[in-house]
């Protein structure tokens, strides 16, 4: 299996051997952007909604089947949540650098780990996500779930986020500074936890508070990472599943003011 070589440090996801097309974003015109996207959107030049398509159609060929994420993914502006020098490469699969060494994961990683919470039962209702960076893995969230809870520990960034969700339109996704390996448990139980960092294990504090049935979708591990697949199968028991090697940004305690 290649692997994408790293850009750094601050590199969040690879994805799999057999997913190297790279969609070429060319001969552009705005039209496509909907009237309602802020200015600064319209004048990016962008045919976003092609380049969007695009995007779906890769990640279908890499291995994406479950449509209510392909839909959710086709919907969400992700040129809207990267800084706008960085606007025209927001269809790559790629994770891009969203600033205090922090990176928006990559398109296939974010449908992947959506996938796994969704494949083969009913769409879970209430879901967590540790981690909000830029909010665009959120917004993509709120196009999937009832209910879209979301921590970030960097102050500047879970400003940012917040705010990129506000102008996008997805204000019901509720959002939290704090430290998301306490969980949220005033909001718990949660049929679904997406962690967008990865930690050496997956804290207790959110395996207790997934609902019976919930799932949680991890990276775990270091240098070595790997997509961990959680499910609460009784009040005591989680099963676990091992998933494909990724890399993200570490899962950190505490905050950054
Ligand atoms: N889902 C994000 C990905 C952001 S990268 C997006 O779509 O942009 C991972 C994020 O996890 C970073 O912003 C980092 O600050 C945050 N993070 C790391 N440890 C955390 C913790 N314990 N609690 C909350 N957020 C955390």
């Amino acid at each position: 299996m290649t692997v994408r070589k790293p850009l750094g440090k601050d590199m969040a996801g690879f994805k799999p051997a057999n997913s190297n097309t790279r969609l070429s974003i060319g001969g552009v015109s705005s039209h496509a952007i909907a009237p309602s996207q802020p200015i600064q959107s319209q004048n990016l030049g962008l045919n976003s909604e092609r380049s969007r398509l695009a995007m779906v159609q890769r990640l279908r060929q890499h291995g994406i089947s479950n449509e209510n994420v392909l839909n959710a993914m086709a919907s969400v502006l992700r040129h809207a949540f990267v800084d706008q020098g960085l606007a025209s490469r927001a269809y790559e699969d790629a994770a891009l650098p969203i600033g205090h060494s922090q990176t928006i994961s990559q398109p296939w990683v974010v449908a992947r780990m959506l996938s796994a919470l969704c494949d083969g039962r009913q769409i879970p209702l209430k879901v967590l996500e540790i981690g909000t960076g830029c909010g665009y893995q959120a917004a993509v969230m709120n196009q999937l779930f009832n209910q879209v809870f979301t921590i970030e520990r960097i102050r500047a960034l879970y400003d940012i986020g917040r705010e990129h969700l506000q102008k996008q339109g997805y204000r019901q996704v509720r959002s939290f500074f704090g430290d998301g390996m306490l969980g949220w448990p005033t909001h718990a139980p949660f049929d679904g936890i997406v962690v967008a960092a990865a930690g050496l294990a997956i804290p207790q504090a959110l395996l207790d508070q997934l609902a019976l049935k919930g799932r949680l979708i991890a990276p775990e591990g270091s240098n070595n990472q790997h997509l961990v697949l959680i499910e609460r199968v009784s009040p005591t028991q989680w099963k676990r599943e091992v998933l494909e090697a990724v890399r993200f940004v570490p899962l950190l305690s505490g905050v950054q003011r």
